[in-house]
């Protein structure tokens, strides 16, 4: 059993993401004080050990170290969700054993970051975190939110590729019902049968067997107009 803490606030702006006020109005939502959650956590510890610390992205807040610090104090398990663009702090949370398990999620292939993202991003700071949670000897996850229109299939696969070596890729379906930007409640996500033929091809490049087939998906079988999306380019 597991409590998630929803920290306000991220860096990027990702035209899919579906916690759209926490990242936009963090300020719109009711301050909790660390000691209360703490006193929560501890009143409830007999059937609740774990913790999901999860955003927006926590690793623009220099306290998590402190939060993190007091719930691992009172014997929780901590899986922290992040989008990997702060290395430094995943390597200090790792290396100060606070972090028991970590899910990066992983927006699109490296080389045209700042299009998944809406926003400047050093795609290098992005392959540090894989390479070091890959590395960290902690349980991890990677994951991937699969968007028609942004994504073409393609690049499922150039993400799968360059996870090389990682125990896993997560893919995930895109949810139109709540965007951050209002164009992308009109792109209908891919279909359940397309979605398993994605899995499974992305499986097997997990498991080094390669591709036999990624086509590219064309805007003509989305059913959405490029100009529907501000924030395309
Ligand atoms: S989906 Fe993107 S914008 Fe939304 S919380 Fe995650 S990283 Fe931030």
């Amino acid at each position: 059993m597991s409590s998630v803490l929803f920290l306000g606030g991220c860096n990027f702006r990702c035209p899919f993401c579906h916690n759209r006020d926490l990242v936009l109005s963090p300020g719109g939502f009711e301050d909790i004080p660390l000691e209360y959650v703490v006193a929560t956590f501890r009143k409830y510890k007999h059937w609740v050990d774990r913790v999901v610390v999860t955003g927006g992205e926590p690793t623009i807040h220099k306290s998590l170290f402190r939060l993190i610090g007091l719930l691992k104090r009172e014997g929780m398990s901590v899986k922290l969700d992040t989008n990997g663009s702060n290395p430094s702090m995943v390597k200090g949370l790792v290396n100060d054993g606070l972090i028991d398990c970590i899910a990066m999620d992983v927006k699109g292939p490296l080389d045209r970051y700042p299009r998944w993202c809406d926003c400047e991003v050093d795609a290098g700071t992005i392959r540090e975190s894989i390479e070091f949670i890959m590395g960290s000897g902690i349980d991890y996850h990677f994951r991937m939110t699969v968007v028609p229109f942004l994504h073409q299939e393609a690049d499922v696969y150039t993400v799968a590729e360059e996870l090389e070596g990682a125990k896993d890729l997560i893919i995930q379906t895109f949810r139109p019902d709540i965007t951050l930007n209002p164009g992308y409640a009109r792109v209908k996500p891919f279909s359940p049968d397309k979605m398993d033929k994605i899995k499974k091809n992305v499986a097997d490049i997990m498991a080094g067997k390669g591709l036999k087939q990624a086509k590219s998906m064309r805007l003509d079988d989305l059913g959405v107009k490029k100009s529907d999306l501000g924030l395309y380019r």
